[in-house]
């Protein structure tokens, strides 16, 4: 069964919901790089105030940062059992990184889950939540700017993988379980 995995999915395909599940089933410790910074932020610690000042910009940390992170993490012992990348690699220097990280630990990457969802029912799902949270700034133009966003910035990353013949896509659309069965037999394919 499938260990070392990644996960790649667009604002509003349930990837945070789906990545719990999955970590929960196959016993592996999930890591979201965004997370981590952002425990780190709300706890000030040095990472966290160096972090900060991109992330209040809305630009990436620096590689250099982000990398030494996810090593460090990569070098607990939880993880010798397994991971879930979430947000991390989001750059083809950040996908080299890793892929050193892990030859380093004669270890290999096993898939890649992407998770996809039709355009328009994303922006129906965005604009629905916005509407619950009040978020009035998340108009249909923001919602569909930031998807194409997310697009741009994954394409390098999943083509890479892709010629690797590592991405197992997924269609993220339908009931919770129903998705998280969809990745559960993709990744026994
Ligand atoms: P989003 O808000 O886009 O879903 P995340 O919650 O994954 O993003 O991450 C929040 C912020 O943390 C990002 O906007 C970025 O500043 C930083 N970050 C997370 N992962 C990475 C990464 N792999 N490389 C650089 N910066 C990252």
């Amino acid at each position: 069964m499938t260990k070392r995995l990644l996960i790649v999915g667009p604002p509003g395909s349930g990837k945070g919901t789906q990545a719990a599940r999955i970590t929960e089933g196959l016993g592996v410790v999930a890591i979201s790089t965004g997370d981590i910074f952002r425990a780190n932020v709300k706890e000030m610690t040095p990472l966290g105030i160096e972090a900060k000042k991109y992330m209040d910009r809305g630009d990436y940390v620096p590689d250099s940062v982000t990398n030494s992170m996810v090593e460090d993490r990569l070098a607990q012992d939880d993880v010798k059992d397994g991971f879930l990348l979430d947000g991390y690699p989001r750059t083809v220097a950040q996908v080299e990184f890793l892929d050193g990280v892990l030859k380093a630990k004669g270890q290999d990457l096993d898939a890649v889950i992407l998770l996809t969802a039709d355009e328009d029912e994303l922006v129906k799902r965005l604009l629905k939540r916005a509407e619950i949270e009040g978020r009035d700034d998340d108009t249909e133009d923001v919602i569909r700017h930031r998807l194409s966003v997310y697009k741009e910035q994954t394409a390098d990353v999943v083509a890479a993988y892709r010629d690797r013949g590592l991405v197992r896509e997924v269609d993220g659309l339908g009931e919770l379980d129903e998705v998280t069965a969809r990745i559960m037999d993709a990744l026994k394919a």
